[in-house]
Order: structure tokens, then C-alpha cells, then sequence
């Protein structure tokens, strides 16, 4: 599942490559379960359209669209579980699970390809736009960011995956930013101290921030035609690493279960 600084980077890299782009047409597949607004709305919305800018909001590509001089609506791209956008000419041929293809007034085309079609297609036509369930992580101030939490009886490490709290964040950076701020997963959210919540702050947008930085190197793998699969890796000090011993003291890490998800920390340097 492509966490936040993946849909990120797949945001920016489909960005350079096609803002400015007027859509000329729209083919859609017709497999259910991809189309979360009607493909007939989608095409409709989108053809004729120029691509004003391509970002991220939590974990969606939004494509803001334009008509004339005037903001006309937003393409939403959910990648789900193997969603990929590619940028391609368009005399490549489509691959496999091909689901939506927008072609542009330069021969080139966004295609959307997704195996196992977890992957959400929608248009918001509505004013003010897509604005995502929570607080954007990567921008949230130390001051906003505490006030997150307060009250709250869910385990910390619940609270960072709600997404109606923070939006975007997953397993791997919830697991990697309590890590480095030494505070236990299952700690109750109300219960941290502000310097316990300052540091999982700071924690949590450098990890974030390095991942993003990272993956710009990477942007080519994932949007470029072929559309070859080669993402960076944070050094991950937890996640994935039960069984093994903390890279800071040796202890042995821990796997429980928090909220659902599997969950990996020391015992040692989480307090
Ligand atoms: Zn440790």
C-alpha cells in the first residue's frame, strides 16, 4: 500500500510531467469497483480540461482542473493497493489492467493501471474542492498537533492512523516516528506529555520529510512509461524488523498488535 510520501512523490513526478496539459479525450475500462463517481461523469468533467496542477492531499493524487482561465473541478486518484499512474507516449502499448487512460493534446497520455483494482477513480465538482479527512502531517504545527490528541483514550499509535485525526499517515511511519520519539505504541493518546508530543511531532515529519526527499530521486521508476516499480526505503529502525534487535540498544524488538495493525517497537527506548 503506497503510504504518504509514495502518493507524494507519484503526485509531483505526474506534475512536471503534465501541468499545462489540455485532456483531450477520455477511455475508461468499465470494471466495476475502480469508478467511485461514474465513468460517464468522469469523462465528461475531465475531457476538454486543461491540468492545472497534480498534488497530494493525504493519500489521493488530486489533478485540479481547469476551464478557461477558471478552476473547473478536480480528478481524484485513490492508488489503493497497486494503483499506478504512468506518464506514457502514446504509441506504447497499454499494459495490462489498464483502467483509465486521459489523453493529452501532446500525445501523451496518464494512464492508470491497478491489478487488484482497490484503486479509486472520482470527480469533485463541488466549490472549495478536496480537502481530505484530517490535519495534513507535514505541514500540522507543534501547537495543532498536540491539541490532536488531547482527551483522546485510543493507544498513540491509533490516533496516527485514524484518518479523520491526521490524514495519511500509515503503519510504517506511525511505527517509525513512536520509535523516534521513544514512545510506546500502546500508550494512550490523552496521556502523552507535551514534550512527549512535541518530539513525536518533530519525529514524525522528519521521517516523512526524508522519505519524501528519497523518493524524489525516484520519481522516474514510478511514473515513467514502463512504469518499472523501484521505490527507496527509509532505513526503517522498526517496522518490519520484529525478531530482530533494536539498532540503538540491542534489545530485542517487540510485535503486538495496536488498532488492527501489527506493530513493532523496543521495549527498551519506548517509554
Ligand atoms: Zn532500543
Amino acid at each position: 500500500m503506497p503510504e504518504l510520501p509514495e502518493v507524494e512523490t507519484v503526485a509531483n513526478g505526474v506534475d512536471v510531467r503534465v501541468r499545462g496539459q489540455r485532456i483531450v479525450s477520455v477511455w475508461t475500462s468499465g470494471k466495476p469497483q475502480t469508478f467511485k463517481s461514474p465513468e460517464t461523469e468522469i469523462a465528461e468533467v475531465l475531457t476538454g480540461a486543461r491540468i492545472e496542477h497534480v498534488r497530494r492531499v493525504g493519500k489521493t493524487v488530486v489533478m485540479d482542473l481547469a476551464r478557461g482561465k477558471k478552476h473547473s473541478a478536480q480528478f481524484l486518484v485513490h492508488l489503493g493497493m497497486t494503483g499506478r499512474l504512468l506518464v506514457s507516449q502514446r504509441d506504447v502499448p497499454l499494459p495490462p489492467h489498464t483502467h483509465a487512460v486521459l489523453s493529452l493534446g501532446d500525445k501523451r497520455e496518464v494512464r492508470f493501471v491497478d491489478p487488484r483494482r482497490f484503486g479509486r477513480l472520482s470527480v469533485v465538482t463541488e466549490a472549495g474542492g478536496y480537502a481530505g479527512p484530517g490535519v495534513e502531517p507535514t505541514t500540522v504545527s507543534a501547537e495543532e498537533f498536540a491539541g490532536l490528541f488531547r482527551g483522546r483514550k485510543l493507544a498513540i499509535k491509533a490516533a496516527l492512523l485514524n484518518q479523520s485525526i491526521l490524514h495519511g499517515v500509515g503503519n510504517i511511519y506511525a511505527d517509525e516516528s513512536l520509535c523516534r520519539a521513544g514512545i510506546r505504541p500502546r500508550k494512550a493518546a490523552g496521556r502523552l506529555t507535551r514534550v512527549e508530543l512535541d518530539r513525536l511531532h518533530t519525529a514524525l515529519q522528519q521521517v516523512l520529510a526524508k522519505a519524501i526527499e528519497l523518493g524524489g530521486s525516484s520519481v522516474s521508476d514510478y511514473v515513467d512509461a514502463d512504469g518499472v516499480r523501484g521505490f527507496f526505503q527509509v532505513e526503517h529502525k522498526v517496522y518490519g524488523r520484529s525478531g530482530e534487535d533494536c539498532l540503538d540498544c540491542g534489545s530485542g524488538l517487540k510485535k503486538i498488535v495496536v488498532g488492527g495493525r501489527t506493530t513493532v517497537y523496543c521495549p527498551t527506548c519506548q517509554r
